[in-house]
């Protein structure tokens, strides 16, 4: 056993994920927990690793990038994902959980194990001389920011109260889509997806009467209007805001033109201008599936509307989720530019992995690109002068050759081939 004494700050997904994986491998942690002393507006009850939304983990289907990463994750020995599987509720082909069971169970997990210290406090600094992994997610508490910020440096970290969702290049309809740019401005910058007025008006219809999910962290998103809600103002408001059609003289003088902008630099995927949106998920793709191009979209992100925090990753961390400029201190979990439960658990994970491996004298590792929790590395350590917070998606990966439906299935092998060989060269 070693003596060496890691300091985990968040007992989140995350941080529980890289206390137990740390645990195992010998090492002491301290894990710093706010909750019951402080609770976050997404966080209501005391228990540890607290789902605070929908209680799924998204899918188990191999062909998914989230059924490629749990898979991934399974090869790495992962310990919350074993947990979710113990308490999981029916929910079709995803694997959801009961989220008290799933809490209280992780919580028992890291109190029973004698190399993990629970210690709960809110974290005001980061001590740079220990070995730290910082994963206080998404909503931590303002001190960690003001200490984050002052270690790495002003505008290492990013905050948005609205996200616009984000389809793959390859699911969007190109017959009903066109390159270009309002007026010219910007070459083939934009994918502009038309609609006659028969169509904005079933996609209007459709999108003011659409579920929108509560508002439980109340007072966000003063500064960036949700699209539903730009819509309630009047039958043509979206025209004349992120839908106006103008600009566009040699294409048919389309009703409105919704703008899709390049998501990343190999242009597999593309977000919707404009859209931040607070409906829910499933609504999301029902109401923008009216527009013709995005019919059969694929949505890699959906929008959110609340508080998300978020460190300026490609600026400050490496792929192997280490500061740059301070290689003792590990950012894990959504504050390090990945998004979802199961991202989360992913970075907590490799933080461990490395963590530990710096304990033993050697160097740290990064999964091949070729796999889910390699090519999320590689996102948010790849300069993006626009960085957002990413899901596991096929389009980070790199391009694999072959038709539609046999590609997933491909992304899934070679997944699988890579996490092998680097697990056991471990
Ligand atoms: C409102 C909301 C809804 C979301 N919905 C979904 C969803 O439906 N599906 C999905 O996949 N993802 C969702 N996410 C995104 C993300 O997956 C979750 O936030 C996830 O819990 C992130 O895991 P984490 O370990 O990074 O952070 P968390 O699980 O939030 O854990 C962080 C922990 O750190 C503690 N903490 C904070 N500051 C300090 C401090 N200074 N000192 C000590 N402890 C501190 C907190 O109390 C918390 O326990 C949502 C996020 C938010 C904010």
């Amino acid at each position: 056993m070693k003596n060496d004494s890691v300091e985990i700050i968040g007992g989140g997904l995350a941080g529980c994920e890289a206390a137990l994986q740390l645990a195992e491998r010998g090492v002491k942690v301290r894990l710093i927990e706010a909750k019951p002393l402080w609770r976050s507006p997404a966080h209501k009850s005391d228990g540890l690793a607290e789902i605070v939304c929908s209680n799924s983990f998204k899918s188990t289907v191999p062909t998914t990038a989230s059924g490629t990463l749990k898979n991934e994750l399974n090869m790495l020995g992962c310990k919350l994902l074993k947990i979710a599987e113990e308490c999981k509720v029916p929910a079709g082909s995803a694997l959801a959980v009961d989220r008290d069971e799933f809490s209280a169970r992780v919580t028992e997990a890291v109190e029973r194990e004698k190399n993990i210290r629970v210690v709960n406090a809110v974290a005001d600094s980061i001590d740079t001389a220990a070995m730290t992994v910082v994963c206080a997610g998404p909503v931590c508490h303002e001190k960690l920011v003001d200490a984050l910020t002052s270690l790495t440096g002003e505008g290492a970290l990013a905050f948005y109260d609205a996200a616009a969702p984000i389809v793959t290049a390859d699911s969007i309809d190109m017959d009903r889509a066109f390159f270009g740019a309002r007026y010219g401005k910007g070459g083939d910058d934009y994918l502009n997806c038309p609609m006659n007025k028969a169509e904005y008006i079933e996609f209007y219809d459709a999108l003011v009467s659409a579920e929108r999910v509560v508002d439980e962290i109340g007072g966000v998103f003063e500064g960036c209007m949700p699209v539903e809600v730009m819509a309630a103002r009047g039958v043509d408001a979206l025209r004349y805001g992120p839908l106006r059609p103008v600009g566009f003289r040699d294409a048919g003088a389309p009703y409105a033109v919704l703008q899709l902008r390049r998501e990343n630099t190999a242009s597999t995927l593309y977000n919707l201008v404009g859209f931040q949106t607070n409906l829910k998920f499933g609504e999301q793709k029902r109401v923008f599936s009216l527009i013709p191009a995005l019919k059969n979209a694929e949505y890699v992100r959906y929008g959110v509307m609340h508080r998300n925090t978020f460190i300026d990753a490609p600026k400050i961390i490496d792929a192997d989720l280490r500061l740059k400029k301070c290689g003792n201190v590990f950012i894990a979990g959504q504050l390090s530019g990945v998004e979802g439960y199961v991202e989360s658990i992913a970075t907590g994970l490799l933080a461990a992995v490395n963590v530990s491996r710096l304990l033993e004298g050697k160097d740290t590792v990064v999964p091949p690109k070729e796999t889910v929790l390699g090519a999320l590395c590689g996102y948010i350590s790849t300069p993006n002068v626009d960085f957002q917070p990413m899901n596991a998606n096929f389009g980070i990966l790199p391009p694999i050759d072959g038709a539609k439906k046999e590609r997933k299935q491909l992304y899934y092998d070679r997944s699988d081939e890579a996490m092998k060989r680097f697990v056991s060269g471990l």
